[in-house]
């Protein structure tokens, strides 16, 4: 099949194409568990196979997708034709940065293939953790496994092809309760790691789900029983389960250079952050060093080659708070530097993804990452904290329109006065403008602090792609924040 993709992208190139390059996804599957309340609610698989082509001409793409490979000419034909149509429209001629050719293969680290355990195993699992998350004061319990697996084949005119194989095992597990005033309350655990080992079927370790389970539930009885979260301006002590969202949200997202040029407007909104920004805006307080770093050995957010054939990289985003990166592809870097007229980016970043083979490309999170600091653990920041709140799990967001500023609500808040946990809070909040915000970052915790926390939900784009990536994030305080608002 290969040869004969490949002689394909020499004929269209041969009609004039600029570019030509190819996806094939020899399979892609998943597969889902969802356990609520004991009884097994989901238990579904998807598999789709297919090709996806691209064709640039006249400085305009051109794409089609099909599961139908019998007739390969027909689909290479009609890429090209719909860059012919679209070249005649063409505002913004496309150009991408240089690559090399690569011939190379990626397989993600995962010893015991998910799709290889039965059923019964998983189902047996998820009974286990559904007994042990079974106590008084809980009325929802959920547990969930979420699995995928692809090969991706890659080619392109310019000579690189690319063989990749992808396992990612998601889980979480979630208890709700209601409180006195009748408020429903959570707690969640998901699966996260340090960075390294791999994600297989051994990653879903019985003795950390279960630790885990006993955790959530004890911790969530405490928020039942727990006074409100008092209204006034405190340090926040952000832990992993709450810093990889405000990560997520407002540098994620805020940096994806398609976002920043304008092109995600019509859907999930822009980012305030401008091209002039670059080498100048400071974004964060000095401690704040962050990364796009796809070279993470074990995360959702490591895929090898990007969907540009660019191999992963590690790219400095905010430099001691100063902002000097955004995630980026071949296409928009050149956009970028031509609008601004001077050389921001040198090439791209390797973060151009799709979703799919049906989908193409856009610039997608790798891992978001913050680097570890010199505060030490979180006993030490806690230590030096005089009037503070330490804050955990995701309960809801909301963000500007260019995430300007955020609102967060948590699933967990630990008072903190002169050093000492003093109180659980329940319904904890906490807001701010994303850059005064960054500048308040006051202590980094060091690496025992630091963790991998994955995300299989990630949505951008038109129509929606869904993403898998990864937050590599320490226990992070800023001082003077409004909470319980
Ligand atoms: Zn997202």
């Amino acid at each position: 099949m290969i040869q004969a993709i490949k002689k394909q992208i020499e004929r269209i190139k041969a009609k004039g194409a600029t570019y030509v390059d190819t996806r094939w996804y020899p399979f892609e599957e998943s597969n889902q568990l969802l356990m609520l309340n004991g009884n097994l609610k989901d238990a579904s698989s998807t598999r789709e196979s297919g090709i996806g082509i691209r064709v640039l001409y006249k400085g305009a793409w051109g794409f089609t997708a099909s599961s139908d490979m019998s007739d390969l000419a027909a689909l290479f034909n009609r890429a090209f034709d719909n860059a012919r149509v679209a070249a005649e429209r063409v505002t913004f001629p496309i150009r991408l940065a240089e690559k090399d050719a690569v011939q190379a293969s990626f397989t993600s680290p995962c010893e015991v293939d998910p799709f290889e355990v039965p059923l019964a195993e998983k189902v047996a699992f998820l009974k286990d953790m559904d007994t042990k998350l079974n106590q008084e004061g809980v009325f929802l319990r959920m547990g969930g496994l979420n699995f995928v697996r692809k090969h991706i084949v890659f080619a392109d005119s310019e000579g690189s092809e690319i063989e990749k194989h992808v396992t990612e095992v998601f889980a979480e597990l979630q208890v709700r309760g209601q409180d006195a005033q009748g408020t429903s309350q959570e707690r969640k655990f998901r699966l996260g790691q340090q960075g390294a080992g791999t994600r297989g079927w051994e990653s879903i370790d019985r003795n950390l789900f279960l630790e885990n389970a006993e955790r959530i539930v004890r911790e969530m009885k405490q928020v039942l029983s727990a006074d409100d979260c008092p209204k006034e301006d405190r340090s926040v002590i952000l832990l992993p389960g709450i810093m990889y969202l405000q990560t997520h949200e407002t540098i994620g997202h805020a940096l994806e250079l398609d976002r920043i040029l304008g092109y995600e407007l019509a859907f999930a909104g822009g980012s305030f952050v401008t091209l002039d920004d670059f080498g100048k805006l400071r974004y964060g307080s000095e401690k704040l060093t962050a990364r796009a770093d796809a070279t993470v050995i074990n995360s959702p957010g490591s895929f090898g080659y990007d969907d540009d054939g660019i191999p992963a990289q590690n790219v400095t985003l905010i430099d001691k708070g100063i902002l000097v990166g955004a995630i980026t592809g071949r296409q928009m870097v050149e956009e970028a530097n031509a609008k601004s007229k001077r050389q921001i980016f040198k090439g791209s970043g390797g973060a151009n993804r799709a979703t799919a083979f049906y989908r193409v490309p856009i610039e997608r999170m790798t891992n978001i990452n913050i680097d570890p600091g010199t505060d030490g653990t979180l006993d030490d920041i806690v230590a030096k904290t005089e009037k503070g709140i330490i804050l955990d799990g995701d309960r809801s967001w909301s963000i500007g329109s260019n995430r300007e500023q955020f609102h967060f609500a948590t699933e967990i808040g630990w008072l903190v006065d002169d050093g000492k946990v003093i109180k659980v809070v329940k319904n904890s909040t906490y807001k701010g403008p994303t850059v005064k915000f960054w500048n308040s970052l006051s202590a980094v915790g060091d690496r025992s602090t630091w963790e991998v926390r994955y995300v299989d939900n990630c949505g951008k784009g038109q129509p929606n792609q869904t993403m898998q990536l990864g937050h590599g994030i320490p226990v992070c305080r800023f001082d003077n924040v409004r909470i319980g608002e």
